[in-house]
């Protein structure tokens, strides 16, 4: 009898966690798992504004599919989804290009009996004009080295004019849209990174010749905080040097300035744009599924797509809104956690002819990390019985606790602990910055 194929595409928070369940579950026996990822490598997407200040070294913390997948019992193809066959219970995977643009492996088809898209999201620009030419993103970990390699060439530069010049008029101008978590944990990790400089060849530089502008539109930073939090976030931004401006719309961005509603021009050699997240744009309509206006995919709560019951979606490239409430599931990594989960039942539930679950968000609350200057949120829910607002050590704790959580969910209890022991070691022992 064939094997019932189970396809997830993305490996990403979600999806990982999920393929390394059923694959440890069905994948060497009863099912064949495959999960289908662009990359080769995963990284957590909560890092990558480290990755892109340079504080933490990708290299380490990344996880092979391929080495993964054999240890888990699930298959792994690399490629990229582009569209789905519904008729044909398929999914069409774009051809494979080389270094060199050459084809190593042309457009094909696999099949499904089930499929998981957990493709996650992309930073989403409204529409604003010079955005996609002259802004750079943090959604994946190519784009995290792309800043990181930019903002070392910009501080060498200075320093350079610095030593030539102690007078010179030299600084790294950096503009943040959006003062969410990615926009406020980035700013302060900036002026870590900066501040380290000094001790790795560019001696003349330090943190004082950063000039960080973050731009929200929205009245104030942080707005899934609560206010008190989101102010000492604040305070402590603008004493590292942050200039912050609330309430103030861009309109346009040029490869000089950034133009904003209130007729200000701010000039910036590196311009980062964290101003909300849609599902990339492939993902509208595709296999005639129901999409909202931002590309994401409309569930029910069982996290089945709404016309076909064989496809699930989670995670950021999902669009639920549960029942009794009127606002989607937010694009978290503790909701792709989750919602991992719950796939993860009913598709053994599915399989055996039973009644699926619905999914609920558990909010665990808020953290956002502000390098190593400080950590701020709120917990939530059942653990503290209600909204609790934390910050310093403990803060500093359960952020940490979030990535830990992912390890021990894709390597199992005692791979993950030997790895964050490890991540512990590497962290007194290698070097503060990576610079290449
Ligand atoms: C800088 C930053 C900081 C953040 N901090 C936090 C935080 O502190 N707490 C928190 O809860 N959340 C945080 N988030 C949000 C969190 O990272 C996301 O909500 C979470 O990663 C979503 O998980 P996911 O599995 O849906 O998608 P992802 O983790 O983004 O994974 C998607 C995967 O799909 C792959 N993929 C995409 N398209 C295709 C395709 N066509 N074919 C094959 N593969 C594909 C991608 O390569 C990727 O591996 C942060 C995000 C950023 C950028």
């Amino acid at each position: 009898m064939k094997n019932t194929q189970i396809v997830v595409v993305g490996g990403g928070a979600g999806g990982l966690e999920l393929v390394t369940r059923l694959g440890a579950k069905y994948g060497r026996s009863q099912h064949d798992i495959l999960l289908v990822e662009r990359n080769l490598t995963h990284i957590w997407k909560p890092l990558l504004h480290e990755v892109a200040a340079g504080s933490l070294d990708a290299n380490l913390d990344e996880v092979g599919y391929r080495s993964h997948c054999h240890r888990w019992g699930y298959r792994f193809f690399y490629g990229a989804m582009e569209s789905i066959d519904r008729a044909a219970r398929a999914i069409v995977i774009a051809p494979l290009i080389d270094e060199d643009g050459r084809e190593l492996i042309g457009r094909h088809r696999t099949g499904y009996d089930y499929l998981v898209i957990a493709t996650g999201s992309i930073t989403n620009d409204f529409g604003t004009p010079g955005v996609v030419q002259n802004c750079l993103f943090l959604d994946d970990r190519t784009q995290a080295d792309r800043f990181r390699n930019k903002l070392l060439n910009h501080c060498l530069r200075a320093s350079r004019a610095l030593s030539e010049n102690p007078q010179a008029d030299a600084f790294v101008r950096i503009a943040i849209v959006g003062a969410g978590a990615t926009g406020v944990e980035l700013a302060a990790e900036l002026y870590n990174a900066a501040s380290a400089l000094r001790y790795y060849g560019l001696e003349v530089f330090d943190e004082s010749r950063l000039k960080v502008t973050l731009i929200e539109a929205g009245p104030r930073i942080l707005p899934a905080l609560p206010e008190r939090l989101a102010d000492a976030a604040r305070e402590e931004l603008e004493a590292l040097g942050v200039r912050i401006l609330t309430a103030t719309r861009v309109m346009s961005v040029s490869p000089e300035w950034i133009q904003t509603q209130n007729g200000e021009s701010i000039a910036a050699d590196l311009k980062v744009w964290a101003a909300g997240v849609r599902g990339a744009d492939y993902l509208n309509s595709i296999g005639d599924l129901e999409t909202t206006p931002s590309c994401q995919l409309v569930v029910r709560p069982t996290l089945q797509t709404t016309r076909d019951d064989r496809i699930f979606a989670l995670g950021d490239c999902c669009y639920c809104v549960l029942p009794g409430s009127d606002r989607p599931v937010p694009p978290r990594a503790q909701a792709a956690h989750q919602m991992a989960s719950t796939v993860f039942h009913n598709l053994g539930r599915l399989m055996r002819g039973k009644p699926l679950r619905a999914y609920t968000y558990t909010d665990r609350g808020s953290l956002v990390s502000l390098s190593r200057y400080s950590t701020v949120g709120s917990l939530m829910g059942n653990l503290v019985g209600g909204r609790m607002a934390i910050e310093g050590r403990l803060a500093r704790f359960v952020y940490m606790s979030l990535y830990r959580m992912h390890l021990l969910a894709i390597h199992g209890w005692l791979r993950g602990m030997a790895l964050i022991l490890i991540g512990h070691v590497a962290r007194i022992l290698r070097p503060r910055l990576k610079l290449h």
